[in-house]
C-alpha cells in the first residue's frame, strides 16, 4: 500500500521544520518528501491543498484505565488530599475492573487519542483483581483503533500480598508476547506504582526484571510529598536515596513521571542521570489534584509530555505546560513544550523501535493531515506561536498510523466507533456498580 501526499505543508515539532511540498508513504513508511517528489503508479492520492501534514504526536505518560471515567459516581466524601485522591477515587475504579472492561478502557481512550492526532500512548495501567492477561485486554483496544503503546502494568503491594508478583508475572508475559512480534505497534517498560506503595522486595524485583529483559522502569516518582513521607517512614531513606539503593536510576530508558516535590539534589542526581532517565510531565494533572508544580527549568533536558489519564489531547497539554510555567513563576522558555513532545516521541521510538515524531524518509508513516491552513506567515521559527496559540485537535481530519488509514475525514475507519460507544456506555454502567461493592480501602 503506498500513498502520495500532494501540496502539504510538511510540519515537524523537533527541530522545527515547516516547508511546502509533497510526501510518499510506502510499506508503512515515509519513502520520500520534498517538493519535486512525484507520485508512482499505484499510489493513492491526498491532495492536501496547502494544509499542515504532521507526524502523529505521542502521549508521554498516560492511564487508560481511566478512559470510562466520565461521569462515574463521586466518593462518598470529598477527598481531603492527594493519598485521599488516591484511595477514594483512583484506587476504587482500579479495583472494579474486569478484562472485559480493560480492553474498553482501550478502545475509548485509543478513539480519544486518534481524534487529537495522538497515534501512540505510553500507558501505565492497573487492574488489581484482573492482572493476568490485563495488558493484551489493553492492547486489543488500542490496536482495534489502529494507535501504537508502550503498555506496562504497575507493581504494587497496595492491596494485597500475592499482588506485586502477579504485577511482575504479567509484566513478564507481555514483554514476551511483545518480544515475539516487533513490528513496532507495541511494547512495553516495567511498570512500578511508586515507592510509597512497593515493598523492598518488589521495587527490587522491577529493577531486576527490567534489567533482565532489557527494558526501563516506569514508575511515579514524588508526585505528591506522600511518596517522599511514606518512603522515609518505611525505609529510612528518601525517595532518590531508595532509587539510587536499588540500582533503579541506571536502568537504561526508566521513566519517573511527575516529580513535582523533588529537591534541588534530587534534580541535580536526575540530570546527571538524564542518559538513562526520562522525566514525564503531567501539568493538568498536577493542577487537577491541586498537588504543586513540576519545576521543569530544573531539568537540563525536556522531560516528554503526559496527560496522565486527562484525555490525549497534547495541544492542550502542550499550552498548559507553558502557562502553568509562568503562573507558577518559573518560565519554561517559549515553545518549549514542543520539545517535551519530541522527547515523548523519542522515548516511544526507542521502545518500538521505530522512529516517530518526524517527516524523514525512514520515519513510520504516523501522519496528521489538519485542515489547518495558516492566515499567518507559518515558519520554523515562529511554529510554537501557531501550535500553542491557533492550532488544535478541531484542525484535524485524517490520521494514519503505519501506512494504514485510522480516520478519513473525521471518521474512524478502523472500527465501528458508534456501536463501540453505545457498548461502552453499558460496560461503564456495569463497571461503576462494581465499584460500589469496593471497600473503601
Ligand atoms: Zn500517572
Amino acid at each position: 500500500m503506498s500513498t502520495f501526499f500532494r501540496d502539504a505543508l510538511l510540519v515537524q515539532l523537533d527541530p522545527a521544520r515547516v516547508d511546502a511540498g509533497n510526501l510518499r508513504v510506502a510499506d508503512g513508511r515515509i519513502v520520500n518528501v520534498g517538493p519535486n517528489i512525484v507520485t508512482e503508479p499505484g499510489d493513492e492520492n491526498v491532495e492536501c491543498g496547502g494544509a499542515v501534514l504532521m507526524p502523529g504526536l505521542v502521549n508521554g505518560h498516560t492511564h487508560l484505565y481511566s478512559a470510562l471515567a466520565a461521569g462515574m459516581p463521586a466518593p462518598l466524601r470529598a477527598p481531603r488530599n492527594f493519598h485521599e485522591i488516591l484511595e477514594f477515587v483512583w484506587w476504587r475504579l482500579d479495583r472494579a475492573h474486569t478484562l472485559e472492561s480493560v480492553a474498553v478502557s482501550g478502545l475509548i481512550g485509543a478513539l480519544a487519542a486518534l481524534r487529537c492526532g495522538t497515534t501512540t500512548l505510553i500507558d501505565h495501567h492497573a487492574s488489581p483483581n484482573a492482572i493476568d492477561g490485563s495488558l493484551s485486554a489493553l492492547e486489543s483496544g488500542i490496536a482495534e483503533v489502529g494507535c501504537r503503546g508502550v503498555l506496562c502494568y504497575e507493581v504494587t503491594d497496595r492491596n494485597r500480598r500475592d499482588e506485586a508478583s502477579q504485577g511482575l508475572a504479567e509484566g513478564e508475559r507481555y514483554a514476551k508476547s511483545c518480544a515475539e512480534r516487533p513490528d513496532g505497534r507495541f511494547a512495553t517498560t516495567v511498570g512500578a506504582h511508586a515507592s510509597f506503595t512497593l515493598d523492598e522486595n518488589s521495587l527490587v524485583g522491577c529493577v531486576d526484571l527490567a534489567r533482565q529483559l532489557g527494558l526501563g522502569v516506569h514508575i511515579h516518582a514524588a508526585e505528591d510529598p506522600v511518596d517522599e513521607r511514606i518512603t522515609r517512614e518505611r525505609f529510612g531513606c528518601g525517595l532518590m536515596d531508595r532509587f539510587e539503593r536499588v540500582g533503579l536510576l541506571d536502568v537504561p530508558r526508566t521513566i519517573l513521571a511527575h516529580c513535582t516535590h523533588f529537591s534541588d539534589g534530587d534534580f541535580v542526581a536526575v540530570n546527571e542521570r538524564s542518559d538513562t532517565v526520562s522525566i514525564a510531565h503531567n501539568p493538568s494533572s498536577n493542577m487537577n489534584n491541586g498537588i504543586g508544580y513540576t519545576p521543569v527549568v530544573k531539568l537540563t533536558k525536556p522531560p516528554q509530555l503526559g496527560t496522565d489519564g486527562i484525555g490525549a489531547d497534547m495541544w492542550r497539554e502542550a499550552r498548559i505546560a507553558e502557562f502553568k510555567s509562568h503562573d507558577a513563576g518559573l518560565p519554561i522558555p517559549f515553545g518549549h513544550s514542543l520539545k517535551m513532545l519530541a522527547q515523548s516521541a523519542r522515548f516511544a521510538s526507542n521502545a518500538l523501535g521505530v522512529r516517530l515524531g518526524v517527516l524523514e524518509t525512514g520515519a513510520a508513516a504516523d501522519l496528521v493531515l489538519t485542515n489547518y491552513r495558516p492566515a499567518t506567515p507559518l515558519t520554523a521559527d515562529n511554529l510554537a506561536g501557531h501550535f500553542l496559540f491557533t492550532m488544535g485537535p478541531e484542525f484535524v481530519r485524517d490520521v494514519m498510523v503505519g501506512g494504514w488509514w485510522a480516520m478519513r475525514k473525521g471518521h474512524v475507519v478502523t472500527c465501528d466507533e458508534p456501536a463501540i460507544r453505545a457498548r461502552s456506555v453499558e460496560v461503564a454502567r456495569a463497571l461503576y456498580e462494581r465499584m460500589a461493592e469496593v471497600p473503601r480501602k
